[in-house]
């Protein structure tokens, strides 16, 4: 979905990581910003906006979560984090501070591309309400509230079919439990992350080939689930 022209914007600070995406989301069709501080990141945003951020979390003159929260006062632009840490508070905080996605360093290109991808596809796809969301064997129509697997339409109960889609309209990208929690379940039902788990191993069982080993609906171990826009080669748990 990376058409040709969109910019994407590198806020960070090492040059050598930088030359690394630079080379990356060039041969892919991007044009190319860099910004080496969260100062000249946010100069840039304002007045050369970008179709996607890649945002570096350690800058050296401000964290990079409150170069989000800046960003998210007046941006909906597509952002993507680079952390070095692993740390799933610290993934939650950024998910909910208006982050499309994370990758961990080290990283390969062709997951930060796909994340990337995956983010614009979302941003576009808000714009242009496309009724259709395909996402490996699923076929996923908005509209009529039709789920197919392999062209064969399968049943979903009504939270089976909300679990999978705001999964779905977020393919590619990681949905947190409390969001998911939140636009499923009311009242102090909500805060029962049991009640989600369940309701996961249930849609597992309708779409997976192997619902002990999923390919599409993967976990996030300790921020929340995935679900894949095409079938992961890997097992994720
Ligand atoms: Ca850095």
């Amino acid at each position: 979905m990376s058409k040709p022209g969109n910019v994407v914007l590198l806020i960070e600070d090492e040059a050598k990581i930088r030359r690394f995406l630079r080379a990356g989301f060039e041969i892919h069709g991007f044009s190319v910003l860099e910004a080496e501080s969260a100062a000249a990141g946010l100069k840039t945003a304002t007045f050369n906006p970008p179709d996607l951020i890649i945002l570096d979390l350690a800058l050296p003159d401000m964290h990079g979560v409150e170069v989000l929260e800046r960003l998210r006062s007046w941006s909906n632009v597509p952002v993507i984090i680079l952390s070095v840490t692993s740390n799933e508070d610290e993934k939650v905080r950024l998910l909910q501070a208006g982050a499309d996605d994370y990758v961990v360093k080290p990283f390969g290109i062709a997951e930060l591309l796909a994340r990337g991808e995956a983010a614009l596809r979302r941003y576009f796809r808000r714009a242009t309400e496309n009724s259709v969301i395909v996402a490996g064997p699923l076929s996923i129509e908005l509209a009529s509230r039709t789920v197919s697997l392999n062209q064969t339409k399968i049943r979903l109960t009504r939270k089976e079919y909300r679990l999978l889609h705001i999964l779905a309209t977020h393919v590619g990208l990681v949905v947190t439990h409390d969001q998911l929690l939140a636009e499923i379940w009311s009242g102090n039902q909500r805060d029962n992350i049991q009640y989600l788990r369940t309701l996961v191993r249930k849609l597992r069982q309708k779409i997976e080939t192997d619902p002990n080993t999923p390919r599409l609906l993967v976990t996030e171990p300790g921020v929340g689930y995935r679900l894949h826009s095409r079938l992961e080669t890997g097992s994720y748990g």
